[in-house]
């Protein structure tokens, strides 16, 4: 079997042709030999048992240099070779015609019966050695067949560990080895290599919404149009998930490797159609450039993604190269890891709560617990400094029980003082709630700090939800289980969906902080805070109005019928002592 596409070493972006892959079970009788024999006499003798054989095609040639330009212009599947020829002689026969044809089965047939001649022919790559005093056409008949299939599945076992098995790109393992190559070659060229690391944006939402069938003909199918989009000697690999490298070579300067990109984004723009839904995607891509012939080809991949990295954190749905400043960030972005890891170990970490009002008379009903990190360096840093840092890295976890276990012994403390206990409110991140052990952890730092759990209120936001449909479902149902109330954080910036609203078992919805600021500045979002307010009083809904920060505010929103908020204009987050000087309600 031939196969251009692979001793090239260029065309790997285009998933193979169906015969190009060695199917595992397909066999096949092998039709075509060439015999490589310089003694006329053994030449017969052979050729006559092949042809005994019947069905089989042997063409006969006397010298090596012969054979590899009969394998370059012939389909051949097996090849009987002599070791000893004109022009070559041992294993140089059998490394002669394997680098002529690496697909082809090499069966020696040689007139020396020596066994360590034979065991180095096997290793150099031929897949039989028969000597000629002992074949008969049987014998030489089925070694050929038993050959053919042991290149065969040679080859399988090569593609697949070469290969990803959803698209037929080019895994990281063959993407690495290519772009070593490329940078090898470099040393010897003017021109630069470009690697680009693209990352399907909110790819994780079809998965988990649609199912991960749907997911896999979406990867199949943006597989596809990636091999289409490049030339046919760049390699596109996947990465797994929803991760994908390019190797483009031979570019001149950025503007080359801006316009891959370009040609990438746009081929996402058409949408996608799966399962009868038009679905319409993008990627966040990061590109770096072979800056000095000594660069190492894992620094290029490196350097890649981090430029992604910062295509997502400045909106995604775009290309970033990658700079020098790059480099420093992604180091800081490094330490920063570390440092948080360090910060989990060591219990950095405080809680501060946040009153809830009743807005008539500004009297506490609740608090929502807010996490602060109390850095080395001195200064304690709000989330929003390293919160995307902790779901990236998993850190959310342990940092949620912390804050989950001190709320709950703040709990505790108001439960033990006689009289009333505000209505604790505990933020729940999304990849909290991805975890299925979630109930069950919850439901233990409940237990064990021995409160009421129908005191306290996780939040999550509308995007958990979405991004997590049927599994978030189940596990909002297991917390619910446990008696404590779920909230839905941030109600109008992302779906605000009314279905997500009926199915789920919300008892509390907070209104995004951005509504409260356009009331008395833009009609808009006086009216949408009232339909809110309307909506939660149709399901039974309690609703928290966020970020309260003036008296006109707090009018407006008596107006429009709220009854309950948070917000500077009665406190910031503080810590817990704080609470205890507030007016109580009834
Ligand atoms: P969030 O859940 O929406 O929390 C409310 C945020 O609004 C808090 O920011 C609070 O300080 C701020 N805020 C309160 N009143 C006002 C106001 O009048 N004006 C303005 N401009 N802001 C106000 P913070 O503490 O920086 O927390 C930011 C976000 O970080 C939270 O938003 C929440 O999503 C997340 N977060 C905080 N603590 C935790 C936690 O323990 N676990 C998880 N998963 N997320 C947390
Ligand atoms: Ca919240
Ligand atoms: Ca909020």
């Amino acid at each position: 079997m031939r196969s251009t596409s692979h001793r090239s070493g260029a065309l790997v972006a285009d998933p193979p042709p169906a015969d190009d892959v060695p199917a595992s079970g397909r066999s096949s009788v092998p039709s075509s030999v060439l015999l490589v024999e310089d003694d006329e006499g053994d030449a017969l003798i052979v050729r006559r048992l092949v042809a005994a054989a019947g069905g089989i095609e042997v063409a006969v040639v006397r010298r090596l240099d012969e054979a590899r330009e009969h394998l370059v212009a012939h389909t051949v599947q097996c090849v009987l070779l002599d070791l000893s020829l004109p022009d070559a002689r041992g294993l140089d026969t059998v490394e002669g015609v394997r680098s002529a044809d690496p697909d082809v089965a090499i069966v020696v047939v040689s007139g020396l019966n020596d066994e360590d001649m034979a065991v180095a022919s096997l290793q150099r790559g031929a897949q039989d050695y028969l000597t000629k005093d002992e074949i008969d056409g049987r014998s030489l008949w089925r070694a050929i067949r038993y050959a053919v299939e042991r290149k065969r599945s040679e080859l399988l076992i090569r593609y697949q560990a070469n290969h990803d098995a959803l698209t037929g790109l080019a895994n990281r393992l063959l993407f690495m080895e290519r772009l070593r190559a490329a940078v090898a070659r470099l040393a010897r060229h003017g021109s630069h290599v470009a690697v680009l690391f693209l990352d399907l944006d909110h790819f994780k939402w079809v998965n988990d919404s649609l199912g991960h069938d749907a997911g896999d003909e979406l990867i199949m199918e943006v597989a596809a149009r990636l091999a289409a989009a490049l030339r046919p000697e760049d390699v596109a690999a996947r990465l797994g998930g929803d991760e994908f490298l390019v190797l483009v070579e031979d570019v001149r300067a950025e503007l080359d490797a801006a316009l891959v990109a370009e040609r990438i984004h746009r081929m996402l723009e058409e949408p996608f159609l799966v399962r009868g839904l038009e679905l319409r995607l993008t990627a966040s891509v990061g590109i770096s450039l072979s800056g000095d012939p000594g660069v190492q080809a894992d620094a290029l991949v490196r350097d890649a993604d981090a430029a992604m990295y910062r295509a997502k954190a400045l909106g995604r749905d775009r290309s970033e190269l990658f700079d020098a400043g790059l480099r420093h960030l992604a180091q800081t972005r490094l330490q920063m890891e570390n440092d948080l890891r360090r910060a989990v170990d060591r219990g950095e970490f405080v809680v501060h709560y946040q009153p809830v009002v009743e807005l008539e008379e500004g009297r506490l009903v609740g608090a929502e617990a807010l996490v602060r990190w109390c850095h080395p360096s001195g200064t304690l840093l709000p989330p929003d400094r390293f919160m995307a840092l902790a779901e990236e890295t998993g850190l959310i976890v342990p940092i949620g029980d912390f804050v989950l276990r001190t709320a709950c012994e703040q709990l505790r403390v108001w439960e033990r003082r006689a009289g009333f206990v505000p209505a604790l409110s505990v933020n729940l991140s999304s990849v909290q709630v991805a975890d299925p052990g979630l109930g069950r952890r919850i439901g233990g730092i409940i237990a064990a700090a021995g409160v009421d759990p129908a005191s306290l209120c996780l939040e999550v936001t509308e995007t958990t939800i979405l991004g997590e449909a049927a599994a978030s479902l189940d596990r909002l149902r297991e917390l619910r289980g446990l008696g404590v109330r779920l909230g839905i954080d941030d109600f109008g910036t992302g779906y605000s969906s009314l279905t997500y609203l009926k199915r789920y078992p919300f008892e509390v919805l907070k209104v995004d902080r951005s509504f409260t600021a356009g009331l008395g500045v833009n009609a808009d979002d006086a009216a949408i805070v009232e339909a809110i307010v309307g909506l939660a009083r149709v399901l039974a809904m309690e609703v928290i109005v966020e970020g309260v920060e003036t008296e006109t505010q707090r009018a407006w929103l008596r107006h429009l019928g709220c009854t309950r908020a948070q917000g500077f204009l009665f406190a910031a987050p503080a810590p817990a002592d704080q609470l205890d000087r507030w007016p109580l309600a009834e």
